[in-house]
């Protein structure tokens, strides 16, 4: 009769070591330090391609490319990246500078805009849902339900 009565206090005792490990371990990584995530990663302009390293400082400069410079700066919500892909057209670049200098043949003489999404395995219309592959293919097709009663699929804002 000692012998289960013995046993369970040590095996409560081990419970309790691992939960109390569990939680020591658990909270450091867990707590992310805050203010470092956001805050200090750089922000591109989604109209020019110019860094800057924050989105705060970015906001409050103008942009050539806005209003003949009068517009500020817009930022591009994507990521960061090897390539890029216009939204209107498909056009891939290795720079966002690159991509926003150069006029898009989709945007009566404006230029490419960085597509958020980045380079994708299938893009889905925003407006009818289609799926397309590629992106060149879905941008030189004409969108059933484009808001403006015509003009061509453009990618989800996923
Ligand atoms: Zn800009
Ligand atoms: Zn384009
Ligand atoms: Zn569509």
């Amino acid at each position: 009769m000692m012998k289960p009565t013995g046993i369970l206090p040590v095996m409560i005792a081990v419970l309790a070591a691992f939960a109390l490990h569990g939680i020591v371990f658990a909270a450091p990584a867990s707590a992310k330090k805050p203010g470092t995530t956001s805050s200090q990663a750089p922000a591109y302009c989604k109209l020019c391609g110019q860094k800057y390293p924050d989105a705060k400082t970015l906001l409050r400069n103008r942009c050539p490319h806005n209003d003949g410079g009068k517009g500020k700066h817009v930022l591009f919500e994507g990521e960061a990246a090897d390539m890029y892909i216009c939204e209107n057209c498909g056009m891939t670049y290795t720079s966002l500078k690159d991509l926003t200098r150069n006029t898009c043949p989709h945007g009566n003489g404006t230029a490419h805009v960085p597509y958020r999404g980045g380079i994708c395995a299938q893009y889905t219309c925003r407006w009818c849902g289609r799926k397309y592959k590629n992106l060149k293919d879905m941008t030189r097709n004409s969108c059933p339900k484009h808001p403006d009663g015509k003009g061509n699929h453009r990618p989800s804002g996923n």
